[in-house]
């Protein structure tokens, strides 16, 4: 009898969680390492589209998460300095209804520890940074940096935007500063209550060049969200990211609406993040490496879809290398990429432009994907 095959996915990030856990329920032996000796519950949030919620449905938690989240009834876009409506976008009933699932926004460390849980005990490894791949043709040797190694079949890089193993394919080359931060605070539901002001579940005030995405993350509706976008000429921290803070706020969404002046002084800590990305890579693998999520396609974070193109890979090289078997991973890599990289691409571009779900639009083509109900296109296996 030959070896048991196995399979090491490197980042247990939101893509690298989804693909172990749709991995190992599919049959598979995975091994996942990740650098961060814990995770911890850091402040932000995160939508949940049907297109992501159908794939959780699959790892079983759908429900948990529909329980847990908000389901705002719309997306709106309002002009941040008059309030005006600029589009509503249905969602809540809607949403399931031709979705075929529900829209959600929620704590993206809740919505981890969801997807951890849904993991074979003892298949993480925390407190291994990747830091040397080879693969010999036989097979790929992973070295970390507490000196321990680890040997596997085939290598999915789930491991973000700094990918070691984007680097192993294609060379080292740093990711393109966009131009833009996001700032990210959590904001106290009870801190809400003194205002003669409406906050709705999920709203985005936009203006020429910048703009803020407000929504609960909790289905209590105690605890609110805002994360920004705003121009920024260049990121000079070595951080991944810095304490920003309300005067800093304040001076940036300047002449903005009552509501977004009173997110700002309800704001006890706020973050700052530079906002990064790629050009669309010339290869999603080669020999026995394969990227998913931001490690393949980092993206600007407007559409609230690069976590959700990130599951949605797991679940399609899942869907591809259970179609072939381990063994003619070749062939499976080859479907993932021609089955995967026009719809990320597309999105990649949209959430970079900024323009998703400005004014009345129909997203259908984004929440009502069903990875599961896609024919195989045939991929050319490299
Ligand atoms: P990551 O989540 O970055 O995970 C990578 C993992 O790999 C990490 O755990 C890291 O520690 C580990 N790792 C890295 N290097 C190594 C190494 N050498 N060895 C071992 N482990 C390693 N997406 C949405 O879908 N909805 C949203 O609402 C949304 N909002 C966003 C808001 C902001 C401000 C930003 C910046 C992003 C947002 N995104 C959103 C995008 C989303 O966060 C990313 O697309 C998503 O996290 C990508 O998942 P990933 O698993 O590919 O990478």
């Amino acid at each position: 009898m030959g070896k048991t095959q196995r399979i090491a996915i490197v980042g247990a990030g939101l893509g690298g969680a989804a693909a172990a856990g749709l991995l190992q329920q599919a049959g598979f032996q995975v091994d996942v390492y990740e650098q961060a000796p814990e995770f911890s519950r850091l402040g932000a949030g995160i939508h949940v589209g049907p297109n992501v919620m159908k794939v959780f449905r699959r790892l079983g938690i759908e429900k948990p998460l529909e329980e847990m989240g908000s389901k705002p009834d719309f997306w709106f876009s309002r002009d941040g300095f008059t309030g005006d409506y600029l589009s509503r976008i249905p969602l809540g009933d809607f949403a399931k209804r031709e979705y075929g699932a529900a829209y959600v926004t929620v704590h993206r460390g809740d919505m981890h520890l969801l997807q951890m849980d849904t993991l074979a005990p003892g298949s993480v490894h925390f407190d291994k940074r990747l830091e040397t791949i080879t693969d010999s043709g036989d097979d790929v040797r992973l070295t970390f940096a507490d000196g321990t190694e680890a040997r596997a079949d085939i290598v999915i890089g789930a491991d973000g935007i700094n990918s070691r193993i984007r680097e192993a394919l294609l060379g080292a080359e740093a990711p393109n500063y966009s131009g833009w931060v996001a700032h990210r605070a959590l904001i106290r539901g009870d801190q809400l209550a003194k205002y003669d002001l409406t906050f709705e579940d999920c709203i985005k005030w936009w203006t020429e060049d910048r703009h803020m995405m407000v929504y609960f993350t909790t289905e209590k509706r105690d605890e609110y969200y805002y994360v920004t976008g705003v121009p920024h000429p260049a990121w000079d921290f070595q951080e991944a990211f810095v304490d920003s803070s309300r005067e800093e706020m304040f001076e940036a969404f300047q002449g903005y609406h009552p509501t977004v002046q009173a997110l700002i002084e309800c704001t006890e800590e706020v973050t700052k993040w530079p906002l990064r990305n790629r050009n669309p890579l010339p290869l999603w693998s080669r020999g026995r490496l394969v990227l998913l999520g931001d490690a393949c396609h980092p993206m600007k974070p407007h559409m609230a879809q690069g976590a959700g193109m990130a599951i949605e890979d797991a679940a399609m090289l899942t869907r591809c290398l259970s179609e072939t078997g381990l063994t003619d991973y070749r062939t499976a890599f080859a479907l993932y990429e021609a089955n995967r990289k026009d719809r990320a691409t597309r999105v990649q571009a949209v959430s970079n432009a900024n323009t998703f779900l400005r004014t009345q639009e129909d997203p259908a083509w984004v929440f009502g994907y069903d990875v599961y109900e896609q024919p195989l296109r045939e991929g050319i296996a490299a």
